[in-house]
């Protein structure tokens, strides 16, 4: 609770203006001197400080100086004591700018009081007024870091999204220049009779292929897009897991060997619920995966139930994925290898852990650099 200090010299000046204020309810502190009232003022809260100008040491005047300058009491009241002399007087009111106010000794008591009880009014409707700006200017400021803020969050989420228009554009057109090129080269050789049917199959072969990648490529983005406004939803089907693996694993034979890999099945029929497009995703992502960074070698796919859990394995013997990269590599747009050797937006183990994980299952890899990797996923039956 804050109250009132009144600073005299003479003792019996203290005691007869406590007296006088008394009535008022007041916590009344008193100082003998201007040092001892600026000791009172650092650690007490006062409302009001009742400060005789004519005092030994520091003048009343001089200490209040002190009390303006510091932060603290910079806006604390002063009420100067002064001798009846007419010029003191008009010194203190010039001094202070009417600022505060000043009382003119001998005093009437009644005066005094009223004055001070005004005073002590006014000093703290100011200082609430004060205490609401100062929250309200805190307010502003916590408001205009939120926004900030948010301007960042928005900036970083338009830059991300260029970020991957150009990457997402740039390897769409990766396989389909080539595939119209094929196409295009292989009408021309076939009206002028240059090729026979066997070369026609080889290359619509190839074409298949380039398309099935572009099918990929389409899927994860249209995924992605689902994925970020929250729209995964999942049409759950009775399903064998060993047969759409069967399935994954058929159609990704003309590109292993084309790459000269081999592919195998080991697989133990999984009966589940589970969607089954979304599985497809899930299959041809960790194939498709094994067959690119598979450096040629064989890749053999898994397919166990154990109890309720049916568990999928995609082993290649490829590059491998270094210790520190294997957590990353299943979030957005993360990758461990650069554009130059390996095309790709990073999106396709984010979406599969996705799948995954919206199934109620996971997926881990285990996988050491020049050693292959094998990415395992386990779906609840
Ligand atoms: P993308 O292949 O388009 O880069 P993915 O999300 O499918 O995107 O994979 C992310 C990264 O994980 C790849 O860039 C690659 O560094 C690493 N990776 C995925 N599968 C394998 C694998 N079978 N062997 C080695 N590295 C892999």
């Amino acid at each position: 609770m804050s109250g009132i200090l009144i600073v005299d010299d003479n003792p019996a000046n203290l005691v007869a203006l406590e007296a006088v204020l008394e009535p008022l309810g007041e916590q009344v502190v008193k100082a003998g001197s201007g040092r001892e009232a600026l000791r009172h003022l650092l650690d007490g809260h006062f409302s009001l400080v009742l400060l005789d100008v004519q005092m030994p040491g520091l003048s009343g005047f001089e200490t209040a100086a002190i009390i303006w300058q510091r932060e603290r009491t910079r806006n604390v009241p002063i009420v100067f004591v002064t001798a009846a002399e007419r010029e003191e007087a008009s010194v203190v009111s010039g001094y202070t700018q009417g600022a505060v106010d000043y009382i003119v000794k001998p005093f009437d008591a009644d005066v005094l009081r009223a004055k001070v009880a005004s005073l002590l009014a006014s000093a703290r409707q100011n200082e609430s007024l004060r205490r609401e700006a100062a929250e309200r200017t805190r307010e502003r400021d916590e408001l205009l870091e939120k926004e900030r803020e948010a301007r960042a969050d928005a900036e970083n989420a338009v830059r991300l999204r260029d970020e991957f228009l150009a990457i997402a554009s740039h390897e769409l057109r990766t396989p389909l220049t080539p595939l119209r090129l094929q196409l295009q080269a292989t009408i021309r050789q076939l009206r002028r009779g240059e090729i026979g049917m066997k070369d026609v199959e080889a290359r619509l072969e190839a074409a298949l292929r380039q398309t099935e990648r572009i099918a990929t490529l389409v899927n994860d983005l249209l995924e992605v897009s689902r994925i970020s406004m929250g729209r995964l939803t999942l049409h759950p089907e009775t399903m064998d897991l060993a047969e759409a693996a069967r399935e994954v694993l058929e159609r990704h034979e003309p590109e292993a060997r084309n790459v000269g890999c081999a592919l195998s099945l080991r697989a133990e029929s999984a009966v589940g619920t589970w969607d089954k497009l979304r599985i497809d995703e899930v299959l041809t992502n960790l194939l498709a995966n094994a067959i690119k960074y598979g450096a040629g070698q064989s890749v053999e796919v898994a397919v166990e139930r154990a109890d309720v859990t049916a568990r999928l394995t995609v082993r290649d013997h490829g590059i491998g994925i270094p210790r520190e990269d294997q957590e990353r590599i299943f979030d957005r747009f993360e990758r461990a290898v650069s554009v130059r050797s390996y095309g790709g937006m990073g999106l396709g183990l984010y979406v599969v852990r996705q799948i995954v994980v919206a199934h109620g299952g996971n997926i881990r890899v285990q996988s050491a650099p020049g050693q292959g990797s094998t990415f395992t996923v386990e779906l609840p039956i």
